[in-house]
């Protein structure tokens, strides 16, 4: 592990005793002598930070491991029920708010709806997020340390180190300091990042893999990027915006004042203009959050426009993830978002692009569908990755 000089003594304790916990988190059950074997500290420090973890009740003692001669050892686990962590997904349509133990099972569900009538402005933003944030609280169970935190994730630019978001796209919020509007009204800390990163944080810890990429394909189309093992935020910050790669050099006109970007192709809006093609009237086609549902449930009713609008956006899914495939060749691609919801009606389609459309080995890269909890989950996963796991000096 690479630790720079000048380090004092305290920080550096917290950088091992953060070093234990993420060796327990990942490998646990795990002997004492095994976390000396793959942290590289010594049987002392290991055992005297190990005391201490299990004092805070975040390590539990649990059964006897194999031994290779002499006394078999104790083997420790994380424990998941020492605290509860929020995670809260911001779309246009709804809020939607899970309470997670620590390894991010959701204990339970909230979803707030917005009216269309009532666009978001910091203000209500603010007092949404605040009784959402209040409500998971008073239904964590009793535990050690109670809350540990809450994440949020933005459907927008945002810089997770100081809590601005830059820009949401299609809400009237622009250059809001979250971090700063909740200083005085949260007890505990408040961490930030954008949709496509909260959605490939969950996405790496359910499938265990270190190369992947996270496409959330709903009103827009964002992207988190996992290099081996970490998210790739790229020189400033703003990787994964492939919803904006170009995919038709003379295309729909884009939010971002392009035009032919991918979103525009495969996304809620796209959707909702080919049904229109398909000649279903505007006031059939759904608003907001049932719109996709209400394209499955008329294709699963034989409604064949609704079936052909579905197999355009698969099509459009695996043209654009056919480019992320050619540029970034990783294990795994994971579709989240509103769209994956109807991953039976657009699967096929999106496979055949992907065959046609990408070299080698990308042709058999698998890809998964998230459920729609996957970014809340997410969000809640920054704050035990900030607290417990991450270094204090960000190594
Ligand atoms: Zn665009």
């Amino acid at each position: 592990m690479f630790v720079p000089r000048n380090v004092d003594a305290t920080t550096m304790r917290q950088i091992n005793r953060n070093s234990v916990l993420e060796t327990v988190y990942l490998c646990d059950p795990i002997s004492r002598i095994d976390i000396s074997r793959r942290t590289g500290l010594t049987k002392g420090t290991v055992s005297s930070l190990v005391d201490e973890l299990l004092a805070d009740s975040f390590v539990l003692e649990q059964g006897y491991g194999d031994s290779s001669g002499g006394r078999k050892p104790i083997l420790l686990t994380f424990n998941s029920k020492a605290g509860y962590t929020i995670g809260i997904d911001i779309q246009i349509t709804h809020v939607k708010t899970v309470l997670t133990d620590l390894r991010g099972d959701t204990m339970q569900t909230w979803v707030r709806h917005i009216p269309a009538h009532d666009p978001l402005t910091p203000d209500l933003l603010t007092e949404i997020l605040r009784d959402q944030i209040f409500t998971a609280a008073a239904a964590a169970p009793a535990s050690p340390h109670g809350v540990l935190g809450v994440g949020i994730a933005f459907p927008g630019i945002v810089n997770f180190r100081t809590g601005n978001v830059f820009y949401l796209p299609n809400m009237g919020i622009q250059d809001w300091n979250v971090i700063d509007a909740f200083r005085d009204i949260l007890p505990f800390p408040l961490f930030i990042d954008n949709d496509g990163n909260c959605g490939a944080v969950a996405a790496v810890s359910r499938h265990n893999v270190r190369d992947l990429v996270y496409i959330n394909a709903g009103i827009g189309v964002g992207a988190g990027l996992v290099v081996g093992g970490r998210l790739h935020r790229g020189h400033d910050g703003i990787a994964g915006e492939f919803g904006h790669t170009t995919i038709a050099a003379i295309g729909m006109r884009c939010n971002c004042g392009n035009y032919g970007c991918w979103e525009q192709y495969a996304s809620e809006q796209a959707l909702r203009r080919y049904l229109r093609d398909q000649g279903i009237p505007e006031d059939q086609i759904g608003t907001g959050a049932e719109l996709v549902q209400q394209t499955v449930r008329r294709t699963e009713e034989g409604d064949e426009a609704a079936r052909k609008a579905l197999a355009i956006v698969g099509r459009y899914l695996g043209i654009g993830i056919s480019n992320v495939l050619n540029a970034l060749n990783p294990e795994l691609i994971v579709v989240g978002g509103t769209l994956a919801q109807a991953a039976p009606h657009l699967e096929s389609d999106l496979r055949a692009e992907i065959r046609h459309r990408t070299m080698a080995a990308n042709k058999r890269t698998p890809i998964a569908f998230a459920s729609s909890d996957i970014v809340a989950e997410g969000a809640a996963r920054l704050v035990v990755n900030n607290t417990l796991l991450r270094h204090p000096l960000g190594l």
